[in-house]
């Protein structure tokens, strides 16, 4: 298991001139922040079924009801069954992950809003997936999916390397022998996490964990990781955070001095007001931490998510 966790993206993405004009679609923050930090594999469907580069330009075209990938210029030349028959054959190459990026608007690789043609006369509609994506995203529902656009939305990037991080977390611990100490504590440490994004499922994956058995465990995991990965897909509220964060200042409590409460109080206000990120509030709880170690607040993942230079 490699220490890193090891992403999918669309090939375009990362510079390699493998789209259907031969050029590329390179993104900085994948290719240069990212990178840094994951293992990402390039994965071109287009290329992988055969067509070349260049190439000429395909497109979801609505035929009786149904999105097919065609050529632009010859809807005739249906390439659906092809794409779909290379993901059958492929998918499963990709269990491993922690994450797929792939291309907006691609109709291959597009994971929602990809246009497609509804009328000769090119009118279009939004609400495409890439025949690719579709499939991966079927096969796979709990390994976290985003498109490079939308990694630009602070939180929707922060959600997604947080889920990320989570996924890989759970590789190295999940295997046919796992013992049950081992899935209690990924539970367990996760807890402030949940807490910060639905409290309600945290609950409900506490009652999943403490009705699951040794003996029981090799089957109920995969069911654990769905509805962990659901719950990692919700967002956190600022509300929530608050909570989470005062919780943790509780651990801190003895050590903290009335001006140190009042500093803290007075960022968190200014957190709820939307004047301060996340993460300067991490900077000083992490400062106060230091001089005074709480073991279960160190245990959690909800302090450090992901490394610092990629967080929000
Ligand atoms: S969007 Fe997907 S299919 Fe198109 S060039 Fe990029 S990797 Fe290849």
């Amino acid at each position: 298991m490699s220490n890193k966790p090891v992403i999918g993206a669309s090939s375009c993405l990362l510079g390699n001139e493998v789209r259907f004009d031969g050029g590329h679609k390179r993104d900085r923050f994948i290719t240069d922040m990212l990178a840094k930090h994951m293992a990402i594999k390039p994965v071109c469907p287009e290329i992988a079924i055969g067509l070349g580069t260049p190439r000429p330009a395909i497109r979801l075209q609505s035929i009786n009801g149904e999105a097919r990938l065609v050529m632009s210029k010859d809807n005739d030349t249906d390439l659906t069954d092809t794409m779909q028959a290379y993901a059958d054959k492929t998918l499963e190459q990709f269990a491993g992950l922690d994450g797929f990026i792939f291309k907006k608007g691609s109709p291959s690789c597009g994971a929602w809003r990809v246009p497609v043609v509804v009328h000769k006369d090119g009118h279009k509609r939004n609400d495409g997936t890439g025949v690719f994506a579709h499939a991966f995203m079927q096969r796979f529902p709990w390994i976290p999916v985003e498109e490079e656009g939308r990694l630009n939305d602070e939180a929707l990037r922060q959600n997604f390397i947080e889920r990320v991080y989570a996924l890989h977390r759970w590789h190295n611990i999940d295997n046919p022998d796992t013992n049950m100490q081992a899935f209690i504590e990924f539970h367990a440490s996760h807890k402030l996490m949940l807490m910060a994004r639905s409290p309600a499922d945290y609950q409900r994956l506490g009652q999943f964990v403490a009705q699951t058995s040794q003996k029981t465990l090799k089957v109920r995991r995969q069911e654990y990781l769905l509805l962990f990965m659901e719950a990692m897909r919700k967002h956190n509220s600022r509300g929530k955070h608050i909570n989470v964060l005062m919780h943790i200042m509780g651990y801190l409590k003895e050590h903290l001095n009335s001006d140190d409460k009042a500093e803290l109080l007075a960022h968190f206000e200014a957190y709820r007001k939307n004047q301060l990120p996340w993460i300067s509030l991490v900077v000083l709880l992490k400062h106060h931490l230091r001089k005074h170690p709480a073991p279960y607040i160190d245990q959690q993942h909800y302090l450090k998510p992901c490394p610092d230079d990629i967080a929000a």
